[in-house]
């Protein structure tokens, strides 16, 4: 298998030299999930393997001053991925230290501990996520539908949409496959313009050190051919925005905690109690799992074209039912709906787990399932409380969660609020042309 290396034994400069490599990519994310890397000649990564990278973290959105010590990006050897369109470059994900130590605003290494304490209890972690993405192109208005001929107003599953972009489309699953991803699905989505490519779940870890490269990977083979790709939550206001609905479930021994197939659904009593523990901070989770302005654009949307929002208002879950926060498509897993294009996927995944895991602890219960299609009849369902409207309510609600701010600690959450509280006020302080338009006559 080109590409993945299982269980890293082997040095880096080994593998450079096994793989004829001449360069690495040193690459971690940012705390608004980001990609920072350095371009490393194989030639100099044992250096870089025991040291580290450095970056001065100010640049690079972890908080700290510019007369801060530079940070050190130490590479994951498990994390290696051979760039499939330049084979010549392999990317690692790394984990940031400071002064010697792991450095606590890092996304990945907060994740890392919270991953701890689910191995801790004897278990792993395991997810798939859904990175639906916009295919766009530069016009003179701005960003448009890179497909000219992509408009109806239902096109999710839409053939001919789909087999336009298969160059890209079977370009990137054919590097999916020598990667080892295992990849079984790729669909035209439901707005115009967007597509879904799926591949198959892994250590959550790995997911996210996967989602981070998969981004990556879909931007540049789009730019390639002079699109634009984006996963941001909502590109239009008026088309279904991009979800990045995270699977998940826990693992004990190589059997699934999460799967009892004498319930109803096929979920155990533990995934209840984990669903539970993520129903009750989803308030809170909502600032991780669709961090961004234009998130509440999409968990807001009262419709689209298509007819349909796909995304969640309440705390709730169904069966195999999309219109819940959480929806049980198969017993042995669930799936948070919560998720968007932007999130960090070691900041949403650590603020899940962590939820989950204190649902087990506490054996919360989640409630009753609601088979009903929420999106007509969600008001009717008086008790049930709902996600946050906006970017600042969301962080508020983060702030007011004392789990999920122990799950970043002190420093992660401290430089996460930060950032996002200036990222609010920046889109606060901003006229809108809906404003010009709505109140020129007031
Ligand atoms: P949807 O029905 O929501 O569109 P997709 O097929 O697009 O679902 O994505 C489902 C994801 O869930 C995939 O990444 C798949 O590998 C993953 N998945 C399947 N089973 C499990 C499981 N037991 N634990 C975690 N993830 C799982
Ligand atoms: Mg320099
Ligand atoms: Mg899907
Ligand atoms: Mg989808
Ligand atoms: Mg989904």
């Amino acid at each position: 298998m080109v590409g993945t290396v299982p269980e890293q034994t082997k040095s880096l400069v080994e593998v450079a030299k096994e793989l004829k490599l001449e360069f690495f990519l040193v690459s971690f994310t940012d705390i608004l999930g980001a990609t920072r890397a350095k371009l490393v000649p194989a030639a100099k990564i044992a250096t870089v393997a025991s040291d580290g990278a450095f970056f001065a973290p100010f640049a690079c959105n972890l908080g700290l001053g510019p007369d801060a010590h530079d940070i050190a990006a130490i590479p994951d050897a498990n994390s290696l991925i051979v760039l499939p369109w330049q084979k010549n470059v392999a990317w690692l994900a790394s984990d940031v230290y400071l002064d010697g130590e792991l450095f606590a605003a890092s996304p990945r290494v907060i994740f890392k501990k919270v991953l701890e304490q689910c191995a801790d209890l004897g278990y792993g972690y395991k997810t798939g996520v859904e990175a639906e993405f916009f295919l766009l192109k530069k016009g003179v208005q701005g960003y448009e539908i890179a497909d000219a001929m992509d408009t109806a107003a239902r096109p999710c599953y839409d053939q001919l949409n789909l087999m336009r972009q298969f160059d890209l489309i079977s370009t990137i699953v054919r590097y999916m496959e020598e990667l080892g991803w295992e990849p079984y699905q790729c669909d035209h989505e439901d707005a115009n313009g967007q597509f879904e490519l799926n591949w198959t779940y892994s250590n959550a870890l790995t997911t996210a050190d996967r989602h981070v490269f998969f981004k990556y990977m879909v931007k540049t083979l789009a730019e390639q051919r002079g699109l634009t790709a984006t996963f941001m939550p909502k590109p239009f206001s008026h088309l279904t925005g991009n979800g990045g609905h995270i699977h998940m479930s826990l693992w004990n021994d190589g059997s699934n905690a999460f799967l009892d197939r004498t319930d109803e659904m096929g979920l155990s009593a533990i995934a209840y109690e984990f669903m539970g523990g993520v129903l009750a901070h989803a308030r809170g989770l909502s600032a991780l799992c669709s961090p961004t302005v234009t998130s509440y654009k999409r968990l807001g949307a009262s419709n689209t074209n298509s007819g349909s929002t796909w995304s969640p208002r309440y705390l709730s879950y169904g069966g195999n039912n999309r219109t819940h926060m959480i929806r049980i498509p198969e017993g042995g897993r669930f799936e948070c709906r919560l998720v968007d294009g932007s999130a960090n996927l070691y900041l949403a995944q650590a603020g899940i787990l962590a939820s989950g895991l204190e649902g087990m602890a506490k054996h919360l219960n989640p409630g009753k399932r609601i088979d009903e299609n929420m999106f007509v009849r969600g008001e009717e369902f008086s008790d049930l409380k709902k996600l946050p409207t906006s970017l600042l309510e969301a962080l508020q609600c983060l702030e007011q969660d004392a789990l999920l701010m122990g799950a970043l600690g002190l420093e992660g959450a401290k430089t996460f609020l930060e950032f996002k509280y200036q990222e609010w006020d920046s889109y606060n302080s901003t006229v809108t042309p809906w404003e010009i338009e709505q109140y020129v006559n007031c």
